[in-house]
């Protein structure tokens, strides 16, 4: 299974690139960003200081210095502003954007969060869907593993309703 849902702290995992839900800045923020610069140490936030920022719905790499992962691909999600003004394409765009820079970097595991699911406020059951809908479909014909990490044990089981396909042991 090319997709995998699992619940897991993003910045553990022994994967070649994690994906972090940034902001346009790249300088760190809250949530997945902090951590994921916590645990890769200074020299992440210095190289992004000179990669100029991000473009919502764009992706851009870095190494993952102490990080187990070899790289990090930053992307930056949309801000939900209620659904119409354009954050489904943003957020599509965000997922492929990565995936395409992790395979033209020959990532063969790949790792996202939910992106815009925190901070940004996207609602978290479309935010699931859009990110399980677009990485499948990138994965038709490919051999990427990418897993869709699930911080929060409660969002977990929230999955396991509608996608229990994707994940180790299925919920009912
Ligand atoms: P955004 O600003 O894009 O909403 P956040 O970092 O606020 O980004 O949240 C995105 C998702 O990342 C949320 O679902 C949050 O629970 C999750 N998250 C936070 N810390 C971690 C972590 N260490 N590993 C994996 N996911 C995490």
């Amino acid at each position: 299974m090319p997709l995998r849902i699992v619940q897991h702290d993003i910045t553990t995992m022994k994967v070649d690139a994690i994906v972090n839900a940034a902001n346009e800045s790249l300088l760190g923020g809250g949530g997945v960003d902090g951590a994921i610069h916590r645990a890769a140490g200074p020299e992440l936030l210095a190289e992004c200081r000179g990669l100029g920022g991000c473009r919502t719905g764009q992706a851009k790499l870095t190494k993952g210095y102490r990080l187990p992962a070899r790289y990090v691909i930053h992307t930056v999600g949309p801000i939900w502003r209620g659904g119409s003004r354009g954050e489904e394409e943003l957020l599509v765009s965000a997922y492929r954007s990565s995936l395409e820079l992790a395979a033209a970097h020959g990532c063969e595991t790949v790792a996202f969060p939910l992106i815009s699911a925190g901070a940004y406020g996207y609602p978290k059951d479309q935010a699931l869907k859009i990110a399980v809908d677009t990485i499948a479909d990138f994965l038709r014909g490919r051999e990427m593993t990418v897993y869709l990490v699930i911080f929060d044990p409660g969002d977990y089981a929230v999955c396991g309703a509608r996608f229990a396909a994707y994940m180790d042991a299925p919920h009912t």
